[in-house]
């Protein structure tokens, strides 16, 4: 077997790294090499999510990467362990563990586990309840429904129970899927007239996990199909785990039934995230990624983006884009370009930080990047800390975001900036005043400001 030379994987990934930045993780490194015959480059992966994800989202890409680094016309191939048993047809396959080959239909991220979810009070219950099931299924909390907006980690904690459970339970019949994919197999079952085997299939899980179950509004037959999938489980003690972005009582079009049955075991809610959790969000996102990013980078787009937390990931994305075609290591600067003027505003809506630091900016004549900048002159300090003051009072953002916002800088620095605009403001008329016409600008931004 030709032995392929150790720094070839390394250039391969160094190809990775620098062509297809959003696709690398941290993992990547555990990655073997097997063999490179008859020109196919074998790579041993032992985690079976992982080689999933391989297999489906990256071929194309590692092959191109193996071109690259050897200079040679190859091919790539992904194994498991059971296939690398197999293979080694000498060796007495008895005895070695392998995990169980995954449901070829179930997808799965390998980037939604327990490891990478960042625990915080905003979703502590969802999160621990979650660890109960996966650890003790059909025991800790049945059925378990966790309901909450739109990115804010439902799939991530079902796909981690669904990962964890896969791992420490050898043999448990496990599924995943989206209440879309649950009605896609019914309404085929239906046309094929196989609902016997779809019945078969369904209700012999020892744990089903239904992302999304709100698609069940308004969709009589399956929501039918679905009481009886869920009674069939319950009553064997099977672990049943819903999704849903409302609490079982508020989707829409949902027979009392079905509501009743969801509430009757552990009902969570993920929340939005604070600013902290956010930051480590931020934090376990570049992680993940082999990203370094500066502290002052990660509080930086914490309190850029804060509603939804698909965005933080795009985020760094773009952050990593961005250092590649500039060359430059992260830094905050770059930061700033890269999602630094993302921010829009709707008229009508909450005051936002980016509208405050406009209005500072065209009133002052100062540019955006002065204010958010470490300049201490007094034309610039003076209106940052008008615009900290501001934002303290005309948005909900606490002091560290705000603080974030302002180019990475700390509570503390905001708590100085609001009290000393607060105490100036008592004894200074002029400033008073002006304070004042910039508020007005900001409740009502379609009057004129000095100059734009
Ligand atoms: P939902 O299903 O609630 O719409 P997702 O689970 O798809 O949201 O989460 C959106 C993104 O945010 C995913 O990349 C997910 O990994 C990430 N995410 C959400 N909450 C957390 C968390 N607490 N820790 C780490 N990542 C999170
Ligand atoms: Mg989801």
């Amino acid at each position: 077997m030709p032995v392929v030379e150790p720094h070839v994987m390394e250039a391969l990934l160094a190809y990775l790294r620098s062509n297809c930045a959003h696709m690398c993780r941290h993992w990547f490194n555990e990655i073997e090499v097997i063999e490179l015959s008859q020109g196919t480059l074998t790579l041993l992966v032992k985690e079976q999510v992982r080689l999933k994800y391989l297999q489906r989202c990256c071929v194309d890409q590692f092959t191109e990467a193996a071109q690259a680094a050897t200079g040679r016309l190859l091919a790539v191939e992904f194994i498991g362990e059971n296939k690398q048993v197999e293979r080694a047809e000498d060796k007495a396959s008895t005895g070695v563990f392998t995990q169980p080959e995954l449901d070829e239909e179930m997808i799965l991220s390998p980037d939604y586990t327990f490891d990478s979810f960042v625990v915080g009070p905003d979703n502590r219950l969802a999160h621990a309840a979650s660890l109960a099931v996966a650890q003790k299924p059909g025991k800790a909390y049945n059925p378990f429904f966790v309901h909450g907006g739109v990115g804010l980690g439902k799939t991530h904690l079902l796909q981690a129970i669904c990962q964890m459970a896969m791992r420490t339970h050898n043999g448990m019949r496990i599924f995943y899927t989206s209440c879309n994919g649950f009605m896609n197999h019914f309404m085929e079952a239906v046309q094929a007239g196989q609902m016997a085997d779809f019945r078969h299939r369904f209700r012999n899980f020892d744990l089903l996990i239904v992302d999304d179950i709100h698609d069940l509004s308004k969709r009589g037959p399956s929501q039918e199909e679905f009481f009886h999938t869920f009674n069939t489980l319950y009553q064997a003690g099977r672990q049943i785990v819903l999704s849903s972005d409302a609490p079982p009582n508020e989707i829409p079009d949902l027979e009392e039934r079905l509501t009743s049955r969801f509430n009757c075991g552990l009902v969570a809610n993920v929340e939005r995230p604070c600013y902290e959790t956010r930051v480590a969000i931020v934090r376990s996102k570049a992680q993940m990624r082999n990203v370094d990013l500066p502290d002052d980078c990660a509080a930086y787009i914490a309190s850029r983006l804060d509603s939804n937390i698909r965005e933080l990931e795009g985020a760094i994305t773009k952050l990593q884009g961005f250092a590649l075609l500039e060359q430059s290591a992260i830094d905050l600067e770059l930061c700033k370009k890269a999602i630094g003027e993302q921010e829009s505003s709707t008229p009508g809506s909450p005051t936002t930080i980016q509208e405050i630091l406009n209005t500072i900016s065209s009133y002052y004549g100062l540019r955006i990047t002065d204010l958010l900048s470490k300049r201490r002159h007094k034309s610039i300090a003076l209106p940052r800390q008008i615009g900290m003051y501001l934002a303290r009072k005309h948005t909900r953002f606490s002091l560290g975001e705000i603080g974030g916002y302002f180019g990475g800088r700390d509570h503390t620095t905001v708590m100085h900036a609001i009290r000393s605009i607060d105490t100036r403001r008592t004894g200074d008329r002029h400033l008073d005043d002006e304070v004042r016409r910039l508020e007005e600008l900001i409740v009502h931004p379609s009057l004129p400001t000095s100059g734009e």
